[in-house]
């Protein structure tokens, strides 16, 4: 027993693996801190996968909460956003608001036990951040987690708050919230924003999701001060709360049977498989390529992709989606490639496709790896920057342009490819001798702010970002005031 064990934190990721993941190593970062009481709620399906995925965790305990994906016109299987197209994103984002009487019933249940903590703080999504409407209600306290970094959250916000683009015709426009020089311009918009008009369906649920995040006492964040010291001071002029930048949190590596796997289904490749792969390569030879977990692109896309990268002459490993005219679980069909594709990159070993989803930290971690596609997802990024790895952007959704520019413009460790036009001349580029080796440095540059950040130590030599989570937890769970 410790000090801390009558204290409770109770945290609630919305049902996406790019939420889950952080949430889960914000779950052991709290316990790891404070050896206080860590609860994660979720749905049956993902409560049961991540069960599975950790056999033998428990710092911290995982409650369902009762969901039934059919009430709400989802897939019987669907109950986190990598098993649905993405026009049925919005569904569950509105499903989700279904879990409010079953969470207040397990809060009160928690603060009325016999074993009722002596401080209990509910940590939400952002997407799921009536949870501290009700935490407050029940006097409990509360924050919200976002898993994007400081600049992509801000720039979400002021989006979806200001609609800026539904206000004028212009190609280019500012964004409240950031300064008056930068431009925002229309393409760059993911398709939910730029036809959003305030009444629309996304509107109607992300809204009230920001409004109500902007109400809660504090917001951690999962990125780190030294790496994105202007994104985390727009996040908290935009926000006015304080703002703890408590990252990188990354996925757990290092016992393979305890990786994370997808909700029912395992990785399409063996970690062993993967690594023997890359070992046969020469150092930072080695492509990356993935989408994230509930991206893809479309059909000519996909074409253009391949075409690239087999003209580019580079190895490569492609965790490959349905493109988005096909069904998101279906089989995986030789027309999405050019003819003879896969055949020529298993020859001579020049490339793998993974179907569906790959060991991402263990071939980031590998030194055959020498550069990322990306879609940018802030996860992904973090991941590939705390191993030194180089992007190539391909932004899709989100706020994953925002995340690619930043890294572009202020990092210097991505470049944007235009969507399958330009692939091969800009894979070269990103994996040859000037360009690649300066963002190279760049990232490993990165990768030392990202380790210095969660170093352990006393006073100053403590990491910034557990420096911000204990005063966090102090706070939260000892009722210092902010
Ligand atoms: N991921 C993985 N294998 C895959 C695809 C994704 O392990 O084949 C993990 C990845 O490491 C990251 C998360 O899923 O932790 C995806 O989060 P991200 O923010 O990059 O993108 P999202 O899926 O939310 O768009």
């Amino acid at each position: 027993n410790s000090e801390h064990d009558q204290e409770h934190a109770l945290l609630f990721p919305f049902m996406a693996q790019g939420h889950i993941i952080p949430f889960i190593e914000l779950a052991k970062l709290i316990h790891h801190r404070r050896r206080c009481t860590v609860t994660v709620v979720s749905t049956p399906a993902n409560v049961r996968a991540l069960t599975s995925s950790f056999p033998s965790t428990p710092t911290f305990r995982l409650v369902p909460l009762p969901f039934v994906p059919t009430h709400h016109s989802l897939p019987s299987t669907s109950e986190s956003s990598d098993t649905l197209p993405t026009h049925l994103f919005s569904r569950l984002l509105h499903a989700s608001l279904s879990l409010r009487p079953a969470f207040s019933a397990l809060l009160l249940d928690i603060l009325s036990s016999s074993a009722a903590p002596s401080r209990l703080c509910v940590i939400s999504d952002v997407f799921t951040s009536w949870a501290t409407e009700v935490a407050d209600a029940l006097g409990a306290h509360h924050a919200v987690f976002t898993t994007c970094g400081g600049y992509g959250t801000t720039a979400y916000f002021s989006l979806w708050q200001h609609l800026p683009h539904a206000r004028t015709d212009a190609e280019e426009f500012s964004v409240p919230g950031f300064p008056d020089s930068f431009r925002l311009r229309r393409s760059q918009l993911s398709s939910y924003i730029r036809e959003a008009d305030g009444a629309d369906e996304w509107s109607a649920v992300l809204r009230p999701a920001i409004a109500t995040s902007l109400e809660s006492k504090s917001m951690l964040c999962n990125s780190v001060e030294e790496v994105e010291t202007t994104g985390l001071r727009l996040l908290r002029n935009y926000t006015g709360l304080c703002v703890y930048a408590v990252g990188p949190l990354l996925p757990f590596q290092g016992d393979k049977k305890s990786s994370y796997k997808r909700a029912g289904k395992a990785h399409g490749i063996s970690v062993d498989a993967c690594l023997e792969w890359l070992d046969a390569h020469p150092p930072n030879s080695v492509l990356y390529i993935s989408f994230g977990s509930q991206n893809t692109i479309s059909a000519r896309q996909m074409m253009e992709l391949a075409k690239g990268i087999e003209a580019s002459g580079k190895a490569f490993i492609w965790v490959i989606r349905p493109p988005v005219e096909f069904d998101i679980g279906g089989e995986f069909q030789k027309e999405w490639l050019p003819e003879g594709f896969e055949e020529r990159a298993r020859q001579h070993a020049r490339g793998v496709l993974v179907r569906d989803w790959a060991p991402q930290l263990e071939i980031l971690s590998h030194a055959s790896t020498g550069a990322f596609l990306s879609h940018c997802g802030w996860n992904s990024a973090l991941e590939s920057l705390s191993r030194g790895v180089p992007l190539i952007g391909w932004p899709l959704a989100s706020e994953q342009f925002y995340n690619s520019m930043m890294l572009e413009e202020e990092l210097g460790v991505c470049v944007e490819v235009a969507r399958g036009k330009e692939v091969e001349r800009v894979v070269r580029e990103v994996m040859g001798e000037e360009r690649g080796a300066e963002m190279r440095r760049r990232a490993a540059g990165v990768r030392g702010l990202l380790e210095e950040a969660m170093r352990e130590g006393d006073g100053e030599a403590k990491g910034s970002s557990l420096r911000a989570i204990d005063e966090f937890l102090e706070v939260a769970l000892s009722g210092k005031s902010e």
